[in-house]
């Protein structure tokens, strides 16, 4: 998979992802807030570009929605300090986590890792990019999730837990980060199931606007 963004295509190698940034949404699961970054992964497999349609799997009953926004980096770099994580940064656009919430929670209560309900083809639908730029402000980006036409989330940068800056130093201090390497920063609550024949789409004035049917 090859990303556009302005005159520049990145090839991402890997899609990093953050479970319970969003107070709110961590209440609605039940569960208790992290003391530090929860983070998993998907290949980039799971990527679906706007527009093409989102194949359901078959091994769960419950897809839910979690609309993200998703940051592209662009300069790599080991142990990045806080205060210069932003240049790092390529560009920004919104994403969804698809979850198997039915499959995860038995994952969970097995003590399992929970891949097959959260990294399954067309689990990773990504908008098109967005050049980032100093004077986008990470921590006001507005965005919401609606499917056929009701809003069934309203999130924004401003309330994680853990801020995209912070995101890039703790996933700096692990792995060495790569250009091209995509980081999901959680979803605020509202989450709920897709259906077949659905039409989800995510919003963000800042970011635009990409939409997706189910089937
Ligand atoms: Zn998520």
């Amino acid at each position: 998979m090859v990303l556009q963004l302005g005159s520049r295509q990145y090839s991402p190698q890997r899609i990093f992802c953050i479970g319970k940034n969003y107070a709110e949404h961590v209440k609605e699961l039940g569960g208790s807030v992290p003391g530090q970054p929860v983070v998993f992964m998907k290949p980039v497999s799971c990527l679906v570009c706007p527009g093409e349609t989102i194949q359901i799997p078959a091994h769960g009953n419950n897809l839910h929605h979690e609309a993200e926004v998703v940051v592209l980096i662009g300069t790599g770099g080991k142990d990045i300090p806080v205060p210069a994580a932003s240049s790092h940064i390529a560009g920004l656009t919104l994403g969804l986590d698809l979850t198997l919430r039915d499959v995860q929670s038995d994952m969970k209560k097995k003590g399992w890792p929970w891949e097959i309900s959260k990294a399954f083809d067309h689990s990773a639908p990504l908008g098109t990019l967005t050049l980032y730029s100093e004077a986008t402000p990470l921590d006001n980006i507005p965005f919401q999730c609606s499917v056929n036409g009701a809003v069934r989330q309203t999130g924004n940068s401003s309330a994680m837990m853990f801020t995209i800056p912070d995101l890039i130093h703790y996933l700096s201090g692990i792995w060495e980060l790569r250009e091209g390497d995509l980081i999901f920063t959680g979803t605020p609550s509202g989450v709920g199931p897709l259906q077949r024949g659905d039409r989800v789409a995510l919003h963000s004035d800042l970011l635009g606007t990409f939409e997706w049917s189910l089937a």
